[in-house]
């Protein structure tokens, strides 16, 4: 099919949730993909940072291919052999004791304010309040939208769950103001990605700890989109040198499989016994044998180093263009990066994919960036060739 059939046999049968789009890919190689039409893009918007290997990893495409074969399915009433050695993957690597396995960042998130409230009730004390920071995203469900503190996204659909409060992201005493004897954890995302490309001052993520200690407060930090390397570290919060008490992920974790988890130190992941929490699909053979084989190839090829050198690589030569055009500074850390522009940069970032660059603008003036952690310098200087070109060419 071409790419107009695509898109409108698309726009009749499926809801128009994502609006209209110019693109269709059918084919993708490491950092590379292919259009319906046969036109070669570079990407480095990576799935909204799914494709943390790139597209069809080898190691990933032979080991779903091997567990296809095997076992697609069983039902979590049984063991499953990829999902036990996936959650020792992750333990062995983290400061975490037990997981649980579900299907997306907005599940991962559930299961975790689900948890903190029950961990609390179980503690003896009756309080449900969750802190969540401005501009904040976790997730489209009822509970995940109320957790995202950002208006546009509860509208429609009020009522929103009791028992969230907001307060502005990197504020340390708009926190401690609003904990009160309701409140029972604090969530919040290592970098708020969607948000802006928001990086904490130093000392916020650690005084997060400090204050979740002294009030006997679960912190849940969001980690969908910061885990599996991006930031250097396997794990976004291992770079702030604390240790939350949950940590969420997905995104990456499958290498393009959907799959979410949710870590939990062992005296709170206690408080989930059978019957209090479930999934269906979660951390089933396909998704957990995908994960397995991500995970490996991460830590066996230090992808988390390279997401570092990259991204400090993009950050010099994005800054190179500063002289030049409307550019105020590059957020971020490793391979999560904002380009901030002082000018409105969606024109731009349509120029960017129609010269081949797969990019997205968020909040109108940020070109965000989430290559897969697998790139090279020559993928760095080619994208921020386009980059420079589309400026060029709109700005
Ligand atoms: C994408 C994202 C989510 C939601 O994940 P889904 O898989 O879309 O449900 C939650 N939190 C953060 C930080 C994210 O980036």
């Amino acid at each position: 099919m071409t790419t107009a059939e695509i898109k409108a046999m698309a726009t009749e049968y499926i809801m128009n949730t994502y609006g209209e789009r110019s693109l269709a890919f059918v084919r993708g190689e490491e950092a590379y993909l292919w259009d319906a039409d046969g036109k070669k893009y570079l990407d480095f918007l990576g799935g909204l940072a799914v494709n943390g290997l790139g597209h069809c990893h080898p190691n990933v495409v032979a080991a779903i291919r091997e567990q296809a074969g095997k076992l697609l399915h069983i039902s979590n009433l049984y063991y499953i052999e990829p999902q036990a050695r996936l959650a020792k993957m992750l333990i062995d690597n983290s400061d975490m004791d037990q997981c649980f396995f579900c299907n997306s960042g907005a599940e991962a998130n559930e299961a975790g304010i689900k948890l903190a409230r029950k961990y609390t009730r179980d503690q003896g004390r009756d309080a449900y309040e969750i802190i969540t920071m401005d501009n904040s995203f976790h997730g489209r469900t009822m509970a995940t939208i109320t957790a995202t503190a950002q208006p546009k996204y509860h509208k429609g659909f009020e009522p929103m769950v009791p028992g969230f409060t907001y307060v502005p992201y990197d504020d340390l005493s708009a926190v401690e103001a609003a904990i009160s004897s309701k409140t029972c954890g604090i969530l919040v995302e290592a970098i708020q990605s969607e948000g802006g490309v928001n990086t904490p001052g130093s000392g916020y993520i650690e005084g997060l700890r400090e204050l979740c200690d002294k009030h006997d407060l679960v912190l849940i930090l969001d980690e969908v989109q910061t885990a599996m390397g991006r930031l250097g570290p396997l794990f976004g919060y291992q770079s702030y040198g604390i240790i939350p008490d949950i940590i969420t992920m997905a995104k990456s974790l499958g290498g393009g499989a959907p799959i979410g988890a949710m870590l939990a130190k062992g005296q709170i992941a206690a408080s989930f016994v059978p019957g209090t929490h479930a999934a269906t699909f979660g951390g089933n053979p396909l998704v957990t044998a995908a994960a397995c084989a991500t995970v490996e190839t991460i830590l066996d090829e230090n992808l988390g180093e390279n997401a570092v050198k990259m991204g400090d690589y993009l950050e010099f030569k994005l800054m190179g263009l500063k002289d030049q055009y409307p550019i105020k500074e590059v957020r971020g850390k490793g391979l999560l990066r904002g380009l901030v522009l002082s000018v409105d940069a969606n024109e731009l970032a349509a120029k960017c994919i129609e010269n081949g660059l797969i990019t997205i603008c968020t909040n109108d003036y940020i070109l965000r960036f989430l290559p897969p952690l697998n790139i090279t310098a020559a993928h760095v200087d080619e994208a921020v060739s386009i980059v420079e070109k589309s400026l060029a060419e709109t700005v």
